[in-house]
């Protein structure tokens, strides 16, 4: 077997070294979309160049057709391999998670290789061997149908990387459209050459130009990498806080599509792969106030459950990703597990609504025991215990304000003898029914109390003498009327005594006193009446 070092089996050799420098290079960089894919793709270029060199330096047809069988496994994979990368990156990857469609990329591939391997047994692919031009250890393959199918093919495979990857940078700008673009123009090599090998232009003979074309593709990537620093919008956000943190991470590009996320965004989302190339609309579609707030795309912070069983409350922060030319990048969502807060804020809030309802039942018991403590439990009518309180506070203000007041000193009518005759309980009836009948007949701040016994006094503020007693011989028919509307025969009538400050007295003893004197001359007088004191505590007129 005799090899001999031509310049085209040095460039396919070139070729595949370098490709392998690509993959060690990508493997060392950050991920991007793709990534996993890429250096598959630098391998079968790298194998085919290997081969390809191989063949160009034997001399050999025997060993140069085998050379060429060996070379037809990278060849076969690469375009597959690069409509995978094409897809991925650009994001239209989802049918690729079907089994079917993995089946139908692949198929063409093992036929191509299975064809090229049995070619000395039908002819298919290479119809004959030819002498290559004098002096150069070349042949020519003359071509059989077969070949014109899988370039054909071939074509058809990178074509559609190159229409995903043109849809994708149609959609995006920024740095994912520069990389689109990128994409794309590496593309034009390997479809560049293949034209030029099926129309039989050689520019270098043996040199088979498509894997060296397919390997340009990657060095522009790997340019891309290095110097435009093509993946940075990406390889900037997934640094290590990003992997490392508790907190959920994604980055979204301008067109809403997930980037990036890490795997406790993941695992939090309840998505059951990666969410790279997904729309941040579906991805948010449970939570419609994070899907608005990132695609909103400015400065938020939100809080909102995640999950309910087990509970997951996050604290949720959206940030713009510019580009240094100010243009909008996307977001970057961070989405902190606040659970443990959430609870105790809830434990607290619930502790603090039965303490506020335990001082609410509180404040109405007191207000009610203080009611208890001011009224008289048969008439509902005020004590004596809060006419002591009030008869000298509303005294002290008629005096400051130059005004009057009346008091009205009531008293039933040979009440002993009415409990005596029907019994103490109607005699209770009797006392209810006229603290009825004075509540609603006094004004708002006006004061019915129940003296003690049968004895009731009215206080009127701003009531002259004479208005007091009007007042008191309206109630008295009132208090008439009622206890005939309850059936009573023969009531009890009401004696009263009126008196005034300041005309018959300055001081509430005086006042009681008077009051109590004109109602002591009612009774003198013959009872259901009401008297006014005259000009001294001692005196009082009937009326
Ligand atoms: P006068 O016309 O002179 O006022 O005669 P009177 O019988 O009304 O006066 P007296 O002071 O002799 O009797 C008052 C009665 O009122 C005596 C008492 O048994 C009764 N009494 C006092 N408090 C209550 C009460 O809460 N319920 C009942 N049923 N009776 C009461
Ligand atoms: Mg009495
Ligand atoms: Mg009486």
């Amino acid at each position: 077997m005799t090899w001999v070092l031509t310049p085209a089996a040095l460039g396919l050799w070139s070729t595949a070294i370098l490709a392998l420098v690509v993959v060690w290079i990508v493997l060392r960089h950050d991920a991007f979309p793709g990534s996993r894919v890429f250096p598959y793709l630098m391998l079968a270029i790298a194998e085919w160049a290997l081969f390809s060199g191989l063949e160009a330096a034997s001399t050999h047809v025997a060993v140069k057709v085998l050379m060429s069988q060996l070379e037809y496994v990278g060849m076969a994979a690469t375009p597959v391999l690069f409509l995978i990368f094409a897809a991925r990156h650009s994001g239209y990857d989802r049918w690729l998670r079907r089994p079917g469609w993995r089946i139908a990329l692949w198929l063409p591939a093992l036929v191509t290789i299975a064809v090229a391997a049995t070619s000395n047994q039908h002819r298919w692919l290479w119809t004959n061997y030819l002498p290559g031009p004098q002096g150069s250890n070349a042949i020519i393959y003359v071509h059989g149908p077969a070949y014109y199918g899988i370039a054909a093919e071939v074509y058809a495979f990178i074509l559609a990387g190159c229409v995903l990857v043109a849809r994708s940078a149609f959609r995006h700008s920024g740095a994912r459209r520069r990389q689109a673009v990128t994409i794309l123009l590496a593309s034009a090599f390997p479809l560049t050459a293949g034209l030029l090998y099926v129309a039989d232009v050689n520019i270098i003979p043996g040199l088979d130009l498509i894997p060296v074309s397919f390997f340009t593709t990657g060095l522009v990537f790997l340019v891309g990498i290095g110097l435009f620093r093509m993946f940075d919008l990406v390889s900037a956000a997934r640094n290590a806080l990003i992997e490392q943190t508790t907190d959920a991470v994604l980055v979204t590009d301008v067109d809403g599509l997930v980037v990036d996320a890490n795997p406790t965004a993941v695992h939090w989302l309840g998505a059951d792969s990666s969410l790279v190339g997904q729309r941040i609309a579906a991805v948010f579609a449970a939570w419609p106030k994070l899907r608005s707030a990132c695609l909103a795309e400015q400065t938020d912070h939100i809080e909102l459950t995640l999950r309910e069983e087990p509970l997951l409350h996050v604290d949720i922060h959206v940030t713009p990703l510019r580009e240094p030319e100010g243009r909008k990048a996307g977001c970057f969502v961070v989405l902190r597990d606040i659970t443990e807060r959430y609870q105790n804020e809830v434990t607290l809030q619930q502790a603090n609504d039965q303490l506020k309802r335990h001082v609410r039942e509180i404040e109405g018991l007191q207000s009610e025991l203080r009611d208890q403590a001011i009224r008289d439990g048969l008439t509902g009518l005020f004590n004596r215990r809060y006419l002591d309180e009030i008869l000298p506070r509303e005294l002290g203000r008629a005096a400051h304000e130059g005004g009057v007041l009346s008091v009205v000193m009531i008293d039933i009518d040979h009440f002993k003898e009415t409990n005596d005759t029907r019994g103490h309980r109607e005699g209770d009836r009797l006392l209810s029914l006229l603290g009825q009948v004075l509540r609603s007949g006094t004004r708002p701040g006006d004061a019915a109390c129940r003296y003690g016994g049968e004895e009731f006094l009215l206080i009127l503020p701003g009531a002259t003498p004479e208005v007091a007693r009007d007042r008191m011989n309206t109630l008295r028919t009132e208090y008439a009327a009622r206890l005939h509307a309850e059936g009573f025969e023969s009531p009890p009538t009401l004696s009263a005594g009126v008196a005034a400050f300041p005309t018959h007295a300055q001081s509430d003893d005086g006042l009681l006193r008077a009051a109590d004197t004109a109602l002591y001359r009612a009774k003198a007088e013959g009872r259901d009446r009401v008297c006014m004191a005259t000009a001294g505590p001692a005196n009082a007129a009937p009326s």
